[in-house]
């Protein structure tokens, strides 16, 4: 029997509004898409948070048993300056300032976020697929949309026909807005705009002779609108219904909005069970943000390089700092948050070594670990409450404290469920890791800290005790700790 099956997972769905029983389309298998970046700058924190927040998802997913095809895209064409309908491509402006073939941009960032991604130690998604890739795909989407009448064509752009396509579908119901109030709200249309009406959205655009990212199609050459991207590749790779579709908060109005309409539109049914829609870093009380210069990049947490920073912090950390909020809430980065952060992560992660440590009795205790195991399990099942789940862990820190200073008991079986609990949580759900990161020279500090570790030894055989506490001692100062273990002493970094 796999894990889902003995336990019951609520969901908070934003299309509905309401926390609902998860039930995956096809027994055992998720099929879940999650709109990834626009590969035109360095991803900042406030990306990683959303992409953390269904990395979590994912391997929560996982550790239960089901089998998931996880789509996450590359957006490399359609994104428009100012998520805009008219005007410069995102990664065509990069690539003219910095005299760059765009192909060149989308190389240049898409190595720098999978980068990132492996220092937080994310798990690759089962298909990663980008825009260009799939250009006949939206093409042909296109001229099933047109052939359905809920798209028309302009002077070689073809737009989606939202007043049509309402009067038989809602249009706003993800974002709760009503079309009438849109159209109220939104300026007269121009003389010489092409559309129908200020709501309508371009599925294919017309290739001034300027814009560089083009491709032929029956309407000219042209590039493909960048919603119709997410529709394109999530039906090749999951179908035209499938369980879970993500993204963050800000992509819900328009973006995802037009997805559905785009997939209602051509298939005749809503393509996405549940809409799941991580909040927002912010820093300041700000929404962290490329274009307002209010964010921080990875890199320089991680070196500590950035004014608000006293200190260098690992990715480890900062992803314990994130799993700390539950994923629909704002969460504010600030160096005081991250300290506290720093902490928590130690104090787990040296109870987690001790466990090894503890003597088992026979001797029953107060702490029923069943019970507390299965409330870790309530938590996540309860939309993935990440931090619920720290507190819980945090009771068991507590207990394997008590143990370890003799003030509690143990029996071997219990030491063996809290074990492998702990394990499966921290590591596999949360994607934590034990040892800091540190970077390319991981390997030479092993190395480094492995030579001292038999100094130490040497020093200890020949009684030399002075000398191997200094070792450790100044170890320690350093922030690296030694662990004298039965398979001998091994080290963490803090
Ligand atoms: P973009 O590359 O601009 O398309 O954004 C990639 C992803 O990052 C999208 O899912 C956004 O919702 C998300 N995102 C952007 N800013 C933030 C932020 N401050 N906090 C959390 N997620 C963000
Ligand atoms: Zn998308």
């Amino acid at each position: 029997m796999e894990l889902y099956q003995s336990q019951q997972l609520k969901i908070y769905n934003s299309l509905s509004g309401k926390k609902e029983i998860f039930q995956s389309i096809n027994e055992g298998h998720i099929g879940m898409y999650v709109c990834g970046p626009t590969v035109y700058s360095n991803v900042h924190l406030g990306n990683c948070r959303t992409f953390m927040s269904f990395d979590m998802i994912f391997r929560y997913f996982k550790h239960l048993g089901y089998k998931v095809r996880y789509v996450r895209n590359i957006t490399d064409a359609g994104h428009l300056v100012d998520d805009a309908e008219d005007g410069e491509d995102k990664i065509a402006k990069k690539a003219r300032l910095e005299q760059l073939e765009p192909m060149e941009v989308v190389q240049r960032y898409t190595v720098d976020f999978h980068n990132i991604l492996q220092k937080f130690n994310f798990l690759p998604p089962s298909i990663e697929p980008t825009a260009t890739g799939h250009i006949i795909e939206q093409i042909e989407i296109i001229k099933d949309i047109l052939e359905k009448e809920y798209a028309y064509e302009k002077n070689g752009s073809v737009y989606f026909d939202v007043v049509k396509f309402n009067k038989t579908h809602e249009y706003g119901k993800l974002s709760g807005r009503k079309l009438e109030d849109m159209i109220a709200n939104t300026r007269v249309l121009a003389a010489q705009d092409e559309k129908k009406s200020p709501q309508d959205f371009a599925l294919w655009k017309k290739a001034e002779p300027e814009h560089i990212m083009r491709w032929p199609s029956p309407w000219g050459d042209g590039f493909p609108g960048w919603h119709l991207e997410c529709t394109a590749m999530s039906t090749k790779y999951l179908g035209e219904t499938f369980d879970i579709h993500g993204g963050g908060m800000d992509l819900k109005f328009p973006h995802h909005e037009c997805e559905i309409a785009q997939a209602e539109a051509s298939n005749g049914h809503s393509p996405v069970k549940y809409w799941l829609h991580a909040n927002m870093l912010t820093m300041n009380g700000k929404k962290m943000a490329k274009s307002t210069g209010n964010n921080i990049l990875p890199g320089e947490i991680f070196t500590g390089e950035n004014d608000i920073l006293s200190k260098a912090f690992s990715p480890s950390v900062v992803r314990f700092f994130m799993m700390q909020a539950h994923y629909t809430s704002i969460l504010d980065l600030s160096n005081d948050a991250l300290l506290a952060s720093e902490k928590g992560h130690h104090r787990l992660m040296d109870a987690f070594a001790k466990i090894e440590t503890l003597e088992v009795s026979d001797k029953t205790s107060d702490f029923n670990i069943k019970s507390w195991q299965q409330e870790c399990y309530n938590a996540m099942n309860d939309d993935f409450n990440t931090p619920i789940l720290i507190a819980k862990m945090f009771d068991a820190v507590k207990h394997i404290n008590l143990i370890k200073e003799g003030n509690e008991s143990i029996t071997a079986e219990d030491k063996s469920t809290l074990q492998t609990t702990l394990n499966g949580f921290i590591f596999d759900v949360l994607g934590l890791e034990g040892k800091t990161d540190i970077g390319a020279d991981s390997d030479k500090l092993a190395g480094v800290v492995a030579l001292l570790i038999q100094l130490r030894k040497d020093a200890r055989d020949n009684k030399d005790f002075a000398t191997s506490d200094k070792i450790r001692d100044q170890l320690a100062a350093m922030g690296i700790q030694l662990k004298d273990g039965k398979e001998g002493t091994t080290f963490s970094v803090s």
